[in-house]
């Protein structure tokens, strides 16, 4: 569930100055499918994230009947709040910037794999076809002026899982310093905002070895998110294939480019997780190419041996 574990451990206390120590409050809770831990000198932090995280999930969850994105799936056209207007209309422009590596409206090919209800199965060919003829953020119509989304085709499906942890980052950041909060850590299942610093010294986070137990690296962050995709947490072998829920939205197969992890380290949590997620798409060639015209971003990519 973790891909960027966070080390907080008395050793790394006891790197520190005695006059800088500080108690931090450390909570976690299931939020978004995945475990979102919060770090703080801040007691009140945990709280502000949580609600941050429920909120946004009660707009962008495609596992909530009655969230703004489901309601939109089940209709094809909806107004939408302007905070769901805004992250569909990020998303589309990582489509364009990404030349569709990074696509939301993999929907259909995200539920006929079966990485929407878990139950893993290789599609029939005919399947995979009928999806791709409904994936393409080209087909999404957003109308700026009311807040109004529209598919062009019946049964279109869009799939924010690429992106909302990133922006559910983001917000609570952002809320956190309108409370007066400067310092927090937090883990969104692989998703990582290191805000501020840790008594003066940057946060340190490890980077999980794809292939391993152990760690293959490790972050020092401050004011940065780190997004990590990989095909090690949800997949499955079939005939010796591993098929992970990265999807290519060109051919309708899980993404085969070579890369088994690519992390992103970003200003922003948005970008950092929607990026990693195209990385992993592109391969290592373009998508170092296509880090380098964001600013400030950083990819980090391991490849199969
Ligand atoms: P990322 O690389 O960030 O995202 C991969 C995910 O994005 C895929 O799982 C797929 O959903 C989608 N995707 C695949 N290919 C592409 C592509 N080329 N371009 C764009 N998107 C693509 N899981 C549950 O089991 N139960 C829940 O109730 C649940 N609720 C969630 C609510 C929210 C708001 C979010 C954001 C996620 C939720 N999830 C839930 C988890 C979700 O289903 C994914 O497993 C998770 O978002 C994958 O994130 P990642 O960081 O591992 O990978
Ligand atoms: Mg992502």
């Amino acid at each position: 569930m973790r891909k960027i574990a966070v080390l907080l451990s008395f050793a790394l206390f006891a790197l520190l100055p005695a006059c800088q120590k500080q108690e931090l409050y450390k909570d976690n809770r299931v939020m978004m499918g995945t475990y979102v831990e919060v770090t703080s000198p801040s007691k009140d932090a945990a709280g502000i994230v949580f609600a941050e995280f429920e909120r946004i999930e009660n707009l962008l969850s495609k596992y909530k009947p009655e969230s703004e994105v489901s309601k939109l799936n089940a209709l094809g056209r909806l107004k939408v709040s302007p905070e769901t207007f805004y992250v569909i209309k990020k998303a589309k422009e990582f489509w364009q910037a990404t030349e569709g590596a990074f696509d939301i409206t993999v929907g259909p090919l995200v539920d006929i794999w079966g990485f929407t209800d878990k139950k893993y199965s290789l599609p029939a060919e005919a399947k995979i076809k009928d999806a791709l003829r409904l994936v393409g953020s080209d087909k999404i119509i957003l109308h700026d002026k009311d807040n109004v989304v529209e598919f062009m085709l019946s049964g279109m499906r869009i799939d924010l899982g690429a992106v909302a942890k990133g922006y559910a980052l983001d917000c609570s950041v952002n809320k956190l310093k309108r409370e007066g909060i400067s310092s927090c850590l937090i883990n969104a299942g692989g998703q990582v905002y290191c805000m501020g610093d840790k008594s003066g010294v940057p946060w340190k986070i490890a980077m999980q070895d794809p292939r391993g137990k152990d760690f293959s690296g490790y972050l020092e962050l401050k004011d940065k998110s780190a997004s990590t995709s990989g095909d090690y947490e949800q997949y499955f072998i079939q005939k010796d294939k591993r098929f992970s829920h990265i999807l290519n939205p060109k051919t309708g197969y899980p993404a085969d480019s070579g890369i088994i992890s690519a992390t992103v380290i970003a200003p922003s949590g948005l970008t950092a997780d929607a990026l990693s997620t195209a990385i992993f798409v592109l391969g290592k060639i373009k998508g170092m190419a296509l880090a380098k015209r964001f600013p400030d971003v950083e990819a980090k990519i391991i490849e199969e041996k």
